[in-house]
């Protein structure tokens, strides 16, 4: 170490100060600040790109709702789910009413029947003009669809 080296080092020595004798009494202190229960748990970094407005719109529900953004984004997921698991129930199939009627024609063989059973879906035979009517054959068709498609 020749002499120049020897004075870098002792004023970089020098901004440091004086070296401490005994750790800070901090090391012992309980925890200042506040601990944000809000936090815990959630361990993971999760990094995604957004758009600009959708970073503001998500910043915005959470200002006003005074939480978190991801906990917006972990209840947004929950109706996600919800919503999902609602558009994979197998769909009720429909059930066809049967009625004795005179003069109908069926709706999906366009077939005139002047007596005869006559299946739909309404209610009752009161409400048959609001709902589609079938006649025997077509309502097997429509059944054996729905098996199929279940
Ligand atoms: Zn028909």
């Amino acid at each position: 170490m020749n002499k120049w080296e020897k004075v870098k080092r002792l004023r970089s020595l020098e901004v440091l100060g004086e070296a401490p004798q005994e750790a800070s009494q901090n090391l012992q202190a309980p925890e200042l600040a506040p601990s944000d229960k809000r936090i815990t748990g959630r361990t993971k970094p999760l990094s995604l790109k957004a758009k600009p407005e959708f970073h503001r719109e998500l910043k915005k529900l959470a200002t006003e709702k005074e939480c978190l953004m991801i906990e917006v984004l972990e209840e947004a997921l929950e109706v996600y789910k919800k919503s999902m698991l609602s558009k994979n129930k197998p769909k009720k199939p429909i059930q066809l009413n049967q009625f004795w009627k005179v003069n109908f024609i069926c709706d999906k063989c366009q077939k005139k029947f002047k007596k005869s059973i006559v299946f739909s879906p309404a209610p009752s035979l009161d409400y048959l003009n609001d709902y589609p009517t079938y006649c025997v054959d077509c309502k097997e068709e429509k059944l054996r669809r729905q098996k199929i498609n279940a």
